[in-house]
């Protein structure tokens, strides 16, 4: 075939490609990584399928391939497909999620004087003269560079210039990969290495009928750098011009250091009779796949061995020829996980994490190709790894945001991803979470996932423990240890901190939390104390005019930063000084409201003296601390009180940590968000379940102001079954997802009246469109202001679609610069 469709690294607004030439010289096939040309540039494209005729009449030829063989496979190309239609986005970057690390590239131009020396430069004032002499002189330039010389309008001028001959562009197709990557000399225009001698006799320049001759009695792709050396980079330059050679990129094999992680297998453990349960369903699973995918959802309360059923599941696909992929939200706040994986499957696990270096990502993508690695765990993005075939996908905390890719295209979910992947695949995937996404549960319930539970906690106890406190449905022997399923989470109560005021306790402690700190720490044992909130104090005000201070780039107020004495943006992380007196009235008198985590290890200080603090936050990440380093020295009991954010929620399995504090559950509830309450909850239980994962029981105090709130109470109870039953009501009721669909549009400027007429168009367009359509099902809601509305100095307004048939809604439909598109938001503020 002559043609072929190719997805092209352009910002084109529909999920389309374009038609090119495929020359003679090379050979195409669908998921390659070719160059093309675009409009007045190059750029890269992906070969999405061969056609025998173009869409077009006229079209141009694939200027190169970046990688001889293809990087996507057929399913890769089926999936980009699905998601850029789903997610509303150009094709290309849909496709690239599939492609190695350092494979997305832009191309250099340079220019040089043109042969045209007739040619006059014809710009008007003479300055064209003298840039075209410093350019005779150079020689060569970067295009880029080239175009600055000119007062105005440079980029124009540079292609007038180049039209009419003056100068030439050449581009440079930058090497994929940047490390191993050699070019070669291979015959062109379709003839083999034999007849290559043939054709160095008809006449060639010396240097160029010698290297011709050389290619062809090497009988195979001749090294670029040697050809060079022995001929001159120039007789390479001119046949390759000529079309009797061509040139390659070749991937140089190297030695791949294997991973040595753990070395022993670990033992395996007895399975409770729960895990073994899902296990037994689970592996059946992979039995029934002849029709479909089969996907389950293991709802476990935190500590009630998940994992251990994954690595079941994850021995299931492997005995069966397959590979699994295992995500997990964050690599690095949950090590221990990781670590198990790793330990089960030594050398066969290959993880992705953000600190590799890209020459590391770079050969374990090819590692993985190569079938080397039974299983991959990563965050979001190890779902595109490019494993030969794939058995499961894990999703661990299936309910975490991070799942969502919320600030780049595509805005895919990870979870909606793989579940289409295993439709596509005949495959199995596993959903696990102490709790489960709402969305989720509902699926599970209408009978899309298979339901498995895993009721109660896992508790390693010594053998005099047999019977006592445990539920005691089995409790296998191994060398003194049984492992029990124990009733009890942690018991969690709640603190009305309005009452705490009644009662004359202004501290940011109630007396339940202060007691239970100074007993924990007495005793020896650690805590771990929740807010999520940075900093000493959100709000800044002066007493006197009441004016508060804000950023001066967002719609945020400034958050005071004890530790550094500065009022810090959220949002933009601006920081300035803590202000002596009103920017409004003059006045002295400045308060600061409110409560985050400094704060809180300050009043720990007061508090406790003598005990370890230690604060683990955002502030403190950026600061340069690794999550090993207080996970570490909380683990081997040098920090008796851990104060964080949400970090502190994740991962943590600390034996002797039994008691927890939520210093202020109420932080993020009240946000007009549909999804506050349930992720409110989320936090709380996840938060909740660091205590009592030892021996010694544990216990959790709430603090709030809000304590009837059905999040707080739901999670104090540690009952998620409440949570889901009051929260999917209000779904019905409010017609929000899982009953419609959601799509979410932002439109940015730095003008807020632009923002609000371009909202206000689309938003009247669609109410028409919705009219003339049919699909009188489809509300709009908006458009508003954004929360908050100004970020980093540009408008943000927003508007949401609701309804159940959106994509034919929104058929058609493109939108501008400054648009950004969300299908099922996680966030709609
Ligand atoms: P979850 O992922 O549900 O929070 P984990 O898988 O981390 O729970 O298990 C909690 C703890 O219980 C871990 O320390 C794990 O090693 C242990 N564990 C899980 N299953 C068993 C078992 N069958 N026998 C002994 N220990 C177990
Ligand atoms: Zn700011």
């Amino acid at each position: 075939m002559e043609y072929a469709e190719v997805a092209v690294d352009a910002p084109v607004g529909a999920p389309r490609t374009f038609s090119y030439h495929v020359p003679e010289r090379f050979p195409v096939e669908p998921g390659q990584l070719v160059w093309v040309p675009f409009g007045r540039r190059v750029a890269q494209g992906i070969v999405f399928k061969l056609a025998a005729s173009p869409q077009v009449e006229v079209t141009r030829d694939i200027l190169q391939p970046v990688e001889p063989s293809p990087l996507l496979d057929w399913k890769a190309l089926r999936i980009g497909e699905w998601m850029a239609r789903y997610y509303l986005c150009p094709l290309f970057d849909a496709l690239a999620l599939f492609l190695p690390p350092e494979f997305k590239a832009q191309v250099r131009a340079v220019v040089r004087v043109g042969d045209r020396l007739d040619a006059t430069p014809g710009t008007s004032d003479g300055e064209g003269a003298v840039v075209l002499a410093e350019l005779a002189q150079r020689g060569e330039m970067a295009e880029a560079e080239f175009a600055k010389f000119f007062t105005r309008g440079g980029a124009r001028t540079v292609n007038r210039l180049i039209e009419r001959g003056v100068i030439q562009r050449r581009v440079e197709l930058p090497r994929p990969g940047r490390f191993r990557y050699e070019c070669y000399l291979i015959p062109g225009g379709g003839f083999g290495f034999p007849e290559l001698a043939s054709k160095a006799a008809e006449g060639l320049p010396e240097r160029q009928a010698r290297l011709l001759t050389a290619v062809g009695q090497g009988n195979q792709p001749y090294p670029r750098t040697l050809a060079n050396k022995e001929f001159g980079g120039n007789a390479a330059e001119a046949l390759v011009g000529k079309g009797l050679l061509a040139q390659e990129w070749l991937r140089v094999e190297g030695t791949f250091p294997r991973e040595e992680g753990v070395k022993s297998r670990l033992g395996e453990l007895t399975l409770t009779t729960a895990q073994k349960n899902a296990a037994e369903r689970i592996a059946r699973g992979f039995s029934e796949t002849s029709r479909g995918a089969k996907t389950f959802l293991l709802h476990g309360v935190t500590g009630s061995g998940k994992t251990e059923v994954y690595l079941r599941a994850i021995e299931e696909a492997v005995r069966r020829g397959k590979q699994a992929i295992f995500l997990v939200p964050e690599i690095s706040l949950t090590p221990q996980t990781v670590e198990r994986v790793g330990a089960r499957f030594p050398g066969r696990v290959a993880v992705l994490h953000s600190g590799q270096r890209p020459r590391e990502k770079f050969d374990q993508w090819w590692a993985i190709r190569d079938g080397k690695y039974d299983v991959v765990v990563g965050p979001r993005s190890a779902l595109f790894a490019p494993l030969p075939e794939v058995g499961l996908i894990v999703i661990d905390e299936e309910h975490e945001w991070t799942y969502k890719q919320q600030d780049a295209q595509p805005r895919y979910h990870a979870r909606t991803t793989a579940l289409e992947m295993a439709r596509l695949d005949k495959s199995v995937v596993v959903l696990g979470s102490a709790t489960p996404d709402v969305e989720t549960f509902n699926e599970a319930s209408r009978g899309r996932h298979v339901l498995l539970n895993l009721p109660r906690r896992v508790a390693l106890l010594p053998a005099e423990y047999e019977g006592r406190g445990s539920i005691g449905s089995d409790q296998d022997q191994s060398g003194g240890i049984v492992a029990v399923e124990r009733g009890e989470l942690a018991a969690a109560e709640i603190c009305d901190m309005r009452e705490e005021l009644r009662q004359g306790n202004r501290s940011i402690f109630s007396r339940a939390l202060s007691q239970g700190l100074r007993e924990c720490t007495g005793k020896g044992q650690q805590a771990i104390l929740f807010l999520n909130r940075r900093g000493s104090a959100p709000i800044v005000q002066c007493r006197d005019c009441g004016y508060v201070a804000h950023c001066s780039s967002c719609s945020v107020s400034l958050t005071f930063h004890s530790a550094d004495g500065r009022l810090v943006c959220h949002r933009c992380n601006r920081r300035t000084r803590l202000p002596r007196e009103c920017r409004e009235c003059g006045g002295s008198r400045i308060r600061q409201l409110g409560i985050g985590t400094q704060r809180v290890v300050e009043e720990i200080r007061e508090l406790l003296p003598g005990v370890s603090v230690e604060r683990w936050d955002a502030d403190a990440t950026r600061s340069g601390l690794a999550p090993e380093e207080p996970m570490g020295r909380l683990a081997r009991g040098e920090t008796r009180v851990l104060v964080g954010t949400q970090m502190v929620a994740k991962g943590l399995d600390v034996p002797n940590v039994t008691l927890v504090g939520v210093v202020l559950a109420d932080v993020g509830m009240n946000l007009p968000d549909f999804r506050a309450g349930e992720r409110t909850f989320g936090l709380l239980c996840q938060v909740a379940g660091r205590a009592g994962r030892g021996t010694e029981p544990g216990r959790v105090v709430i603090q709030t102001y809000a304590p009837e709130h059905y999040a707080v109470a739901a999670a104090a109870a540690q009952d998620y079954l409440a949570l889901y039953r009051w929260e999917i009501e209000a779904r019905r009721e409010q017609g929000n997802p899982p009953f419609n669909r959601l799509v979410h549009m932002v439109y940015q400027h730095t003008n807020r009246t632009t923002c609000q007429r371009n909202t206000s168009a689309l938003a009247r367009e669609f109410r028409e469109r919705r009219g003339r359509g049919g699909l009188s099902d489809v509300e709009v809601i908006g458009p508003a202001p954004g929360i908050p509305e100004r970020v980093r100095g540009q408008y943000r307004w927003h508007m949401t679609l609701r309804g159940r048939n959106l994509h034919r809604f929104l058929e058609g439909v493109t939108l501008g610069n400054g648009w950004a598109v969300d299908v099922d938001p996680v966030q709609v503020t």
